[in-house]
């Protein structure tokens, strides 16, 4: 099925006269242009460019000799080597693309060739990811796991508000949306025995986050400060960082996640530049006591994102489970890059960077399971009429994300992925 290239009336998203249908408070608006890998029944994965209901094969825009740099970068089934040319090169696509959209004279009109529908596609892994580093900076977040894992009065650890916290997480098993991920087993201390028991996880959590996903290498023994880190950082994702609470909770003493963590991280195929993202920038939570120098930074760094989870249980139907934004975030992409590689760790392009659970500060922002029912103390009411304290075999989780501001909408679709029994 080929778009409709037609021209359409003002909206929301300002599309009109416009060579691509794009329907009104679509993620994919002119104004965002988000990068992906993309394959049909013809094609291999590719890189393409999702726009409204559709993807802009930049392998066949690539044939109209529109592009002066070498454009093998688009066949590949990851977006490295594109992302590897540089923002110079990236962000000129982005905006000749947006300029040749709105153009009926450009080389891309009444070319039908170049949109495949996206329910035609199949949406892959963005990148080829090398490692996979998750951080804990919500501060709402930290102090609520605080409080049911450790102790009520002294939720945050002595170092939580001096750097940001993280681990290194397995990069081996990040999914593409709609990938199903299967319930993990492993070691859990039940409450009162005195030994741990082998067990599928009756606790398996989702953590609503979002991800960052590195643009540029940068050099083993040097560092990259807060003032240069919008340059390594090539765009964002929806990312969900799968837990299983039981699991953690008795492994992770002293040493951090582990098993708990690695069996799987869902993210959404689309990658947001920061650039689609520039008109969304708020400033940061004040941050108390000051932080060291080297985690100083100036200007805006934190994004006005909504962000939401639902739930649909197997055959069941789709409920709102919470609303968050991700400018609630208490360290920032910046902050987090600049202590990252402080002590001369490199990173490298395609490295994911997990944000952290993203809660808010009452009760429906909150970023888990763990969380929204405090622990499993307070159930939560299912639309079939059954409750939820975690998620349960047959569970679909989807997050989805957006920006808005002055009829410009950059979204980032969704991340989905639905739990099957333990092998
Ligand atoms: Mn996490």
């Amino acid at each position: 099925m080929m778009g409709n290239i037609i021209n359409l009336g003002s909206n929301i998203n300002g599309s009109s006269d416009m060579i691509i249908d794009i329907p009104p408070h679509s993620d994919f608006s002119i104004h965002n242009i988000p990068f992906g890998i993309f394959s049909t029944a013809d094609t291999k994965p590719r890189v393409g460019v999702a726009i409204g209901d559709h993807i802009l094969d930049l392998v066949a825009v690539a044939e109209l000799g529109v592009f002066e740099f070498d454009t093998k970068v688009f066949e590949k089934p990851a977006l490295n080597r594109f992302i590897g040319l540089g923002k110079t090169v990236s962000s000129k696509v982005r905006t000749d693309i947006q300029s040749w959209l709105k153009d009926d004279q450009s080389p891309l009109a009444k070319k039908h060739n170049l949109f495949v529908s996206q329910s035609d596609a199949k949406m892959h892994l963005p990148v080829q990811i090398g490692d996979y580093t998750d951080f804990f900076s919500s501060i709402e977040h930290a102090t609520n796991v605080g409080m049911m894992f450790r102790d009520p009065a002294n939720a945050l650890l002595p170092n939580w508000r001096h750097l940001p916290v993280g681990y290194h997480g397995r990069a081996s098993s990040i999914v593409v949306s709609g990938t199903p991920v299967i319930r993990p087993k492993g070691q859990v201390m039940p409450n009162g025995a005195s030994s741990p028991v082998f067990q599928a996880s009756k606790r398996l959590d989702f953590e609503l986050e979002t991800g960052f996903i590195i643009g540029k290498n940068s050099i083993m023994g040097s560092s990259i400060s807060t003032e240069e880190a919008e340059d390594y950082i090539f765009g964002k994702v929806l990312f969900n960082d799968w837990s299983a609470r039981d699991i953690q909770k008795w492994e992770y003493v002293p040493l951090g996640p582990f098993l708990g963590k690695s069996f799987a991280s869902s993210i959404s195929p689309w990658v947001v530049t920061l650039e689609a993202l520039e008109p969304f920038r708020v400033a940061g939570p004040i941050q108390e006591p000051e932080v060291m120098p080297y985690l100083n930074y100036s200007g805006t760094k934190n994004y006005d994102i909504n962000l939401e989870v639902s739930l649909t249980p197997d055959k069941g139907k789709e409920q709102l489970l919470c609303q968050s934004n991700f400018k609630y975030m208490y360290w920032n992409m910046c902050q987090q890059l600049a202590h990252h590689t402080v002590n001369g760790c490199n990173v490298n392009i395609g490295d994911v960077m997990g944000s952290g659970t993203i809660s808010g500060k009452d009760e429906q922002s909150y970023g888990s399971m763990l969380e929204l029912s405090w622990s499993g103390t307070k159930p939560i009411s299912i639309l079939d009429g059954t409750t939820r304290t975690f998620i349960e075999d047959g569970d679909t989780v989807t997050m989805r994300g957006h920006a808005e501001k002055d009829g410009k909408r950059v979204g980032f679709g969704e991340v989905s992925a639905k739990i099957l029994p333990a092998l």
